[in-house]
């Protein structure tokens, strides 16, 4: 195996680290403490999971962590009228619907229902549109955790050809607004890519958002190129456990890239570390105070 192995986990941890004396002095020098508040909908087990470890790691930067557990059946007025609340709510700096929500709820019509000052997923219409004409925005946990480590792994990415496999608006649509802000030449391949194989060959830096297991083969990767894999898929193994893999084949593409980060261990602990690091920009920004050095696009 040749790549380095950029870890997630030590980086989140350090993320963390760094969100908490921000949050610490702000108690002192400010009075204030940065509030998140998250709203979990049903009973969908992993969102669960989320959510508890959500609320564990924002108490221990010394936030003020809120959960609302509602109702599979709660009518979308209720759930309306609860946002509406907590955008009003002067301790709560961040608001969180963990997605997906049930069947009966309009997603879109509840996002955009959260003040986009207090979005700190970044899936506000507004925020969306502020990111893509490059403006001062909250920015999706995930991607901005991506963009943290190849800015922390290259120093500048400017000029180099990456490739976003995956159109999502959660991560893959807002990593190539990212890389773009970044100076890349960033190309999007999707489920209708023509021979992505050829796409992905050309890039410096591959950031992998599909949701397929191991995808991506070594023989894709060009020699030396960053690899970000983003999918978390759960596979079953011929002795009938399961593992956590990517959308990348780890080994075969560990063998020729130059970086990569592992399943699990990679890109996901970043994305809890940037919720953290979003609930306190927005605080800053709410009380007219700097916002923290390095913990925004
Ligand atoms: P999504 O299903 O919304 O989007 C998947 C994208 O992949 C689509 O745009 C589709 O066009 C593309 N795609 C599908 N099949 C393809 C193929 N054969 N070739 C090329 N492109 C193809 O998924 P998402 O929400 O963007 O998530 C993607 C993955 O990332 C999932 O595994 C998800 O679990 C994971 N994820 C991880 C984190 C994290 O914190 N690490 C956060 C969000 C999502």
């Amino acid at each position: 195996m040749t790549a380095d192995i950029i870890d997630g986990k030590a980086f989140a941890a350090r993320v963390r680290g760094q969100v908490g004396e921000h949050v610490a002095r702000l108690k002192e020098e400010h009075g204030l403490t940065p509030g998140l508040a998250v709203v979990l909908v049903g009973e969908d087990p992993a969102s669960q999971v989320y959510v508890r470890s959500k609320g564990k790691m924002t108490t221990e930067v010394g936030m003020k962590s809120v959960e609302h557990k509602l109702d599979a059946a709660t009518p979308e007025a209720d759930l309306l009228a609860l946002i509406e609340q907590l955008n009003r709510d002067k301790t709560i700096h961040g608001i969180l619907v963990q997605l997906p929500l049930p069947k009966h709820l309009n997603e879109d019509l509840v996002i955009n229902a959260i003040d986009p000052a207090k979005d700190v997923d970044g899936f506000h219409i507004s925020n969306v549109g502020l990111l893509g004409t490059g403006q001062k925005s909250m920015v999706p946990c995930t991607p901005l955790g991506c963009l943290m480590m190849l800015r922390d792994y290259h120093g500048s990415l400017l000029g180099m050809d990456a490739v976003v496999i995956g159109r999502s608006n959660i991560v893959g649509k807002p990593m190539a607004q990212l890389l773009l802000g970044d100076s890349c030449t960033v190309t999007i391949a999707h489920s209708r890519t023509r021979d992505l194989a050829d796409v992905v060959r050309r890039a410096d830096i591959v950031v992998a958002a599909v949701g397929r297991a191991e995808m991506v083969p070594g023989d894709w990767i060009k020699a030396g190129a960053t690899v970000i894999d983003v999918g978390i898929n759960r596979i079953e193994l011929p002795d009938g456990k399961t593992r956590l893999v990517g959308d990348v084949d780890f080994a075969s593409c560990a063998a020729v890239a130059g970086a990569i980060t592992p399943v699990p261990g990679g890109v996901g602990p970043m994305t809890i570390a940037c919720l953290l690091a979003n609930t306190l920009t927005a605080c800053c920004r709410a009380n007219g105070l700097a916002e923290p050095e390095g913990l925004t696009a």
